[in-house]
């Protein structure tokens, strides 16, 4: 069995029905052994080295109830305003995602006389963002960063009532947002959004392409969301004809990957081509090739030519590909 997709994790435990146990999940918060993963604004907490190599910092339950207080109803607000999220479970343990957006210097909280001892001085400490460091990461580590950070954005996007307009509160541990507007009362649920991403071939060549975005000289493969009432096979045969004229046949599901950058789901397909002739979209792409199996497998990176970043699903589509013998 392959390993799963960096940012997807399968030993986590979402509890999803211990959600609406607000008794339980309070004792959670409160429970000594619960660790919390803070986000500030999208921005994770690392703990980098002069080396650019960087670490997840989760703070531990004590250091969160200095933070936030835990008398008078003041967690049941920070948890209604859905800065403290129910994660779930790794070995039993609690895991919660916990937004210091309010403040505006996260560090200078962090680092405030009251957390002395908390071991959050040291000068590599910092918000920023996971695409930064994430491929760095411990794995496990990058899944429970991606999925903090994708409540919380979820949480920051829906603060409004998409039906009426009034403020929403959080409910279920931070998993569902209740319009407050006594006659609307909509419930919203967190969003992920679907994309395809697929790797073209045509015998030995795989199609990439650059987006004017993208590192110097990296090339990946094509990708586009799903759009409504479109299947995710005529998503990836639509995105490819779109940026490069090119038409495909045999389209075949690979493997996802959650990318909370900010919110979707990409959805790995393998595609064949039934023409070969590109014709590049520049709206969408700067450049759009050919490549050659045995040319990608001798070529190491530079700036004339890079595959995409470890941590993506663009980069197993390919690599898979070109572990393949033969075809
Ligand atoms: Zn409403």
């Amino acid at each position: 069995m392959r390993a799963p997709n960096f940012y997807a994790h399968p030993g986590f435990e979402r509890a999803g029905l211990r959600r609406r146990e607000s008794e339980w999940i309070r004792a959670r918060v409160l429970d000594r052994e619960s660790l919390f993963v803070p986000v500030w604004r999208s921005q994770s907490l690392v703990l980098a080295s002069e080396a650019g190599e960087a670490q997840a910092v989760i703070l531990g339950a004590q250091t969160v109830a200095t933070l936030l207080g835990s008398g008078n109803g003041e967690l049941e607000e920070q948890q209604a305003q859905g800065q403290v999220i129910f994660l779930g479970l790794i070995d039993d343990r609690a895991h919660f995602a916990l937004d210091l957006s309010v403040h505006d210097a996260p560090l200078d909280v962090l680092r405030s006389p009251a957390l002395a001892g908390a071991g959050l001085a040291a000068s590599g400490l910092r918000f920023g963002d996971l695409r930064q460091f994430g491929a760095g990461l411990a794995r496990h580590e990058g899944a429970l960063l991606a999925l903090a950070r994708a409540m919380t954005f979820w949480h920051s996007r829906h603060r409004f009532c998409g039906v009426c307009g009034a403020p929403t509160r959080s409910e279920e541990a931070g998993h569902v947002r209740r319009c407050t507007a006594p006659n609307c009362a909509t419930v919203h649920f967190p969003r992920t959004d679907p994309a395809v991403i697929m790797l073209v071939t045509d015998g030995d060549r795989a199609l990439l392409g650059r987006n004017k975005n993208f590192l110097p000289g990296m090339y990946s493969t094509l990708a586009g969301f799903v759009e409504p009432g479109e299947s995710l096979e005529d998503a990836v045969a639509r995105e490819v004809r779109e940026e490069t004229a090119i038409e495909v046949r045999a389209v075949h599901y690979h493997s996802s990957q959650p990318w909370p950058f900010p919110a979707n789901i990409m959805l790995g397909f393998y595609a064949e081509a039934a023409s070969t002739a590109i014709t590049v979209d520049y709206g969408e792409l700067e450049d759009a090739r050919w490549f050659e199996r045995d040319w990608l497998l001798s070529h190491t990176d530079d700036d004339n030519f890079r595959l995409p970043r470890r941590d993506s699903i663009a980069r197993r589509l390919i690599e898979d590909w070109l572990a393949r013998s033969g075809s």
